[in-house]
């Protein structure tokens, strides 16, 4: 085949280079991705095009008995589809005839005489496993980084090269919806058990046990599905229990914002029953109709944003700087406990400090807590338990910090409290060592004033719960070096996070942008908006909580000292409401003290009983759903474009990726600018110039809904804050 369906990338290289056939021995061939344009091998259209006239050679050689699929390094097989070429296609027909392709290539191989194995690891994703269900066999090493799966659905579209048919028919469909479904990638035992794969194997014995298989020399017999699980996958009922079952799981989950579960689950749930000719159309349609939606390029440009953000590691040459092996973390409470289990639980030796004994007590049972349900998971072997349990130290005073080359202090949120930890443990430590803050309303500036060596201090700015939450500000203070913001940003990267990097502003970027939106939803709940419904109309715009609920669970304490700290430094756009100053004087300050705008007894937050009397009822509660979703969203839409037009953060994706991932912002809207963008900014410009008009329960904002400078501009010029 000379042309293929998928974009050609601009470096492709020449026709006959991205896969290679090695011939061991006569009647075995081993087929080898190793594509010189990619340093890690994807299946991009220059590897489709070699790859087929590879096949065709292949299938016409009578003297092959069997052949292997595999990658340049045991544990570099393949990435699964272009996902940069996913993101360009606006043809919904170029979808379509790239899928029946991609079918065409995986049922010839799946109908090749010779016996097939695919020899993977390292991750091994979407159309990577989708080639591999086409062989006879397969066979993944047990390393680490063998991770097994079809992960389409998070990307908007569904596995379209034969996936969301073949994996039903290996594994049955409970098993399949739920691989699907989850997008779960799997390491390579629980794929072994799951029936994915056929067998297990070290990296470095990978191509000789595949080849052996594939010459008929080992045997590795196909793990057998039970009668019961044959039976469920034939039974028209059976299926649309399932069915029914998935289907009020995805509404429960997505609020029906998504379409590619549903899609996946139609397919899946036909596949047992699916004639050949029919199943990959209906496949190709799917992906046709599903890879054109701005769902799936909302949600490809947050994997783009993501994996943006992992350049940030790395110095301007691509070197990667000196890992961190010793951090000192000062303050057990909420967040500095959960910074130190994390650190330890990603390979860095921790000191943790306290001035309460009984903080540091909560925090190791915290540690070994979260390790022990890992363990019981088996997620992490008992070797990795222990070994985390003993890199975590609690220690009083700073005793043995001046050994570490990365401090953290976490303590109460007082200057003059955080400059006293810092300037004890600059004393201690060696000048290069790097002084972060978890402040999340200080200026790092101050705290770093007259400290030796200001260019090492920088701001981390975790979120709340540690371990679950995915972002990670960088906060850069007018002294902090480059290298130091290269190598905290490579620390976050290191334990899991997603690194964007701030300027020294008040609140930061999802602070100073969840300011606005939660003081306009306390304004609408005090203007007589029942709160049920403020909390209702934000889940159905695609939040994972609504305002009220959120206040509860940050604490309204926090929230009251966020706001005052914003009004400080932005003045009267920022203006506080008053409507929350009652329940601080009541110490009702949320979730932590039982009760808010929800009871908290255990179980589900049910609304508090008494909100009325804190309500003064006004014009506000007739308006509708979408009035109060544009005061709430616009209002952190506008201080958003303000906060991107004082370069808060280098580009409009890094701050779509910080409000997916440190607020939640709707995935499928791919973040708050490109919410924005979407919806037309001269649309929101003229909503966001009707409401300053309007009348305010409190009084106005004033230039809190006055259209920011480069709103403007930008609704004037290209309708976008990116250059093309
Ligand atoms: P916390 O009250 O739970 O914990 C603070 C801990 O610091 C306490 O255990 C206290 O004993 C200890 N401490 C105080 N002074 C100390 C000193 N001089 N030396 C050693 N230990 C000392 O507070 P937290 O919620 O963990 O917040 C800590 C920091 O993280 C604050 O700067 C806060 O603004 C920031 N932060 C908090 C959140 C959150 O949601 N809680 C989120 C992001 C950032």
């Amino acid at each position: 085949m000379d042309t293929v369906s998928l974009p050609m990338p601009a470096n492709a290289p020449a026709p006959g280079t991205c896969v290679r056939v090695e011939r061991p021995e006569p009647a075995l061939a081993i087929v080898v991705f190793d594509p010189p344009h990619r340093s890690f091998p994807v299946f991009d259209a220059p590897l489709v095009r070699d790859l087929r006239t590879v096949v065709d050679t292949l299938r016409a050689d009578k003297s092959l008995r069997g052949i292997v699929f595999t990658g340049r390094k045991p544990d570099q097989f393949l990435a699964g589809a272009d996902i940069e070429g996913i993101g360009s296609i606006t043809d919904p027909e170029v979808f379509r005839r790239a899928c029946h392709e991609l079918h065409d290539l995986f049922n010839t191989i799946a109908g090749l005489e010779a016996r097939t194995v695919a020899a993977v690891g390292g991750p091994v994703p979407g159309g990577a496993l989708e080639l591999s269900l086409a062989c006879d066999r397969i066979v993944a090493t047990d390393d680490r980084s063998t991770r097994i799966g079809l992960p389409e659905t998070q990307l908007g579209i569904i596995p379209g090269w034969g996936g969301s048919h073949r994996l039903p028919l290996r594994i049955g469909v409970p098993a399949a919806l739920d691989a699907i479904l989850t997008g779960r990638l799997f390491d390579a035992r629980k794929a072994q058990k799951l029936g994915i794969i056929d067998r297990v194997t070290k990296p470095e014995y990978l191509v000789r046990i595949a080849s052996d298989i594939a010459m008929g020399r080992m045997p590795c017999p196909r793990k057998t599905r039970g009668l019961k699980s044959v039976f469920v996958d034939r039974n028209p009922l059976a299926l649309a229990l399932i069915g029914r079952k998935a289907r009020k799981g995805v509404d429960a989950k997505t609020r029906g914002k998504y379409p590619a579960p549903y899609e996946a689950i139609q397919l899946v749930l036909g596949a047992p029953s699916a004639r050949h000719s029919t199943w990959a159309t209906s496949e190709a349609d799917a992906v046709a109709k599903l890879g054109v939606t701005p769902e799936c390029k909302a949600l490809v440009s947050i994997f783009f944003g993501n994996e943006k953000a992992k350049a940030l590691g790395k110095g301007p040459d691509g070197e990667r700087p000196a890992a961190v092996e010793h951090a000192a973390v000062v303050g057990a409470g909420t967040m500095g406990a959960g910074i130190a289990s994390v650190l330890a639980q990603k390979g860095v030796r921790v000191r943790l400090a306290d001035l309460s004994s009984e903080a540091l007590g909560k925090a190791l049972a915290g540690h070994r807590k979260d390790l022990s349900v890992k363990k019981s998971r088996r997620r992490i072997q008992a070797y990795e338990f222990d070994a985390a349990i003993d890199r975590l130290d609690a220690v009083p005073g700073t005793i043995g910090m001046g050994l570490c080359d990365f401090a953290i202090e976490a303590v109460a949120e007082v200057l003059e409290v955080k400059r006293k930890v810092l300037g004890a443990l600059a004393q201690d430590m060696a000048d290069d060592a790097i002084l972060a803050t978890n402040t999340s309303s200080l200026s790092v500036d101050a705290i770093a004033q007259d400290l030796p060596h200001p260019e090492r201090v920088i701001g981390m700015h975790f979120f709340n719960p540690v371990p679950k939450m995915p972002l990670v500000e960088i906060i850069r203070g007018h002294a902090t070096s480059d290298a130091v913001v290269t190598r905290t940003a490579a620390l976050a990267l290191r334990l899991g996070k997603t690194p964007v990097i701030c300027r020294d502003v008040p609140g930061f970027l999802v602070n100073r942008l969840l300011g606005p939106y939660l003081d306009e939803a306390v304004r609408l709940f005090v203007g007589g908006v029942e709160p049920l419904r403020l909390d209702r109309v934000m889940l159905d715009f695609g939040m994972p909580m609504g305002p009220l609920a959120l206040l509860d669970e940050v604490g309204i304490d926090i929230a009251g000292h966020a706001a005052t700290s914003l009004h400080e430094g932005y003045g009267e756009r920022m203006t506080p409401s008053d409507g929350l100053q009652r329940f601080l004087d009541d110490k009702r300050l949320g979730k932590k003290s039982g009760l808010g705008f929800y009871q908290h007894k255990g179980g589900k937050p049910e609304l508090a009983t008494d909100l009325d009397s804190f309500q003064r009822p006004s014009g506000v509660s007739s308006l509708g759903d979408d009035e109060l979703v544009d005061r709430m969203v616009l209002a952190m839409f506008n201080e958003a474009c303000r906060a991107l037009g004082e370069g808060v953060v280098e580009n409009p994706e890094a701050l779509d990726l910080a409000t997916v991932f440190g607020m939640g912002f709707a995935p499928f809207h791919g973040g708050l600018l490109r919410y924005g963008e979407r919806r037309g900014l001269s649309t929101i410009v003229e909503r966001l110039q009707a409401l300053a008009k309007a009348p305010d329960v409190q009084g106005r904002n004033p230039g809190r809904f006055d259209p920011a400078p480069n709103l403007t501009q930008a609704a004037a010029g290209s309708g976008s804050f990116r250059s093309k």
